[in-house]
């Protein structure tokens, strides 16, 4: 019996030789093996779309807000088309609470509130293509992502609703019923696997505080902080799901998320611009300190 690195049983014929040295310990070896994990680390991770940028548009901050708060961000997004190119991601907001709590009444899981949270963004989303319709501007299904490239190449922008496709098999939390990887989430790693140059949150405040400047009026804002030291500092609430801090420390090609008020026109320009608005939070393991 052939033993490789590791005492790994090696294949034996023609197509062994054609492998890499990584091949070889992948077909032979387990792919729960930690060696074998590590020696995957050796490429580069690539960034696919490089140029692009993920802007999520929040639901209860932005779309519930009706006309007042959504005609402005729809015109800032087309003064942008030819400046940026962006992957709009929806949140899913008020509606999305009322038929989470009906269905947590009613008994039903995690897996099935993800269902129904999915189909409140997938709404949001629909009306702001609507909204964009007239500058060309597509939706796109995670089943029609092979297509985003191209549309971004011909119109500059998609619209996609934001919750990850998980659907059924959303993991349960930790506490509580309530889906731990909604809209925020799904943008992220809609950002990550794409290695996008940019993840921007519209919501309606200037980004991250202390505390919900909503409940709290002594909440000061922080415009800048590591996800290390937010994770350290367990606040109360946030203005962004935990999942995406968590998803951040493991994350290859995202190294900071920008959070901007969509209610004060001209920061998601300043965003997309590269300017330092709203609330920054980046990852210290790139040594970065401030
Ligand atoms: P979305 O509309 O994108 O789903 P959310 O309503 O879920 O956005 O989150 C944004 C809200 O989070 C803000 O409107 C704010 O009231 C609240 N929030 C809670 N904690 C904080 C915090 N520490 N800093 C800023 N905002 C916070
Ligand atoms: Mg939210």
């Amino acid at each position: 019996m052939l033993k490789g690195p590791d005492n790994a049983i090696m294949l034996k014929g023609p197509d062994n030789a054609t492998l890499t040295e990584l091949g070889r310990r992948l077909v032979s070896g387990s792919l729960s093996d930690a060696a074998v994990q590590r020696a995957t680390e050796a490429t580069p991770s690539l960034a696919l779309l490089p140029w692009v940028n993920v802007v999520k548009i929040g639901g209860q901050s932005i779309m519930d807000r009706g006309r007042g708060a959504v005609g402005p961000v729809v015109d800032e997004i087309v003064a942008n088309l030819h400046r940026h190119k962006m992957i709009l991601g929806t949140g899913a907001g008020t509606r999305a609470r009322h038929v989470y709590s009906v269905a947590i009444d009613l008994g039903l899981p995690i897996g099935v509130l993800t269902v129904l949270g999915t189909a409140v963004a997938w709404q949001n989303a629909q009306m702001l293509q609507y909204l964009l319709a007239k500058h060309g501007i597509a939706f796109l299904e995670p089943e029609g992502f092979a297509a985003l490239p191209h549309y971004l190449m011909e119109r500059g922008a998609v619209i996609c609703q934001g919750m990850p496709p998980y659907k059924l098999w959303q993991a349960n939390p930790l506490v509580g019923r309530i889906p731990p990887q909604r809209t925020d989430t799904g943008c992220f790693l809609i950002a990550e696997v794409f290695g996008a140059r940019k993840m921007i949150y519209v919501k309606d405040e200037d980004g991250l505080y202390t505390a919900d400047p909503k409940k709290d009026s002594g909440a000061t804002h922080i415009p800048r902080i590591s996800v290390q030291d937010l994770l350290t500092r367990d606040l109360d609430d946030l203005v962004v799901e935990r999942a995406v801090l968590e998803l951040m420390l493991n994350a290859r090609n995202i190294r900071e998320i920008q959070f901007v008020n969509g209610l004060k026109p001209g920061q998601l320009t300043a965003a997309l611009d590269g300017e330092p608005v709203g609330s920054t939070i980046f990852n210290a393991a790139d040594g970065d300190a401030a």
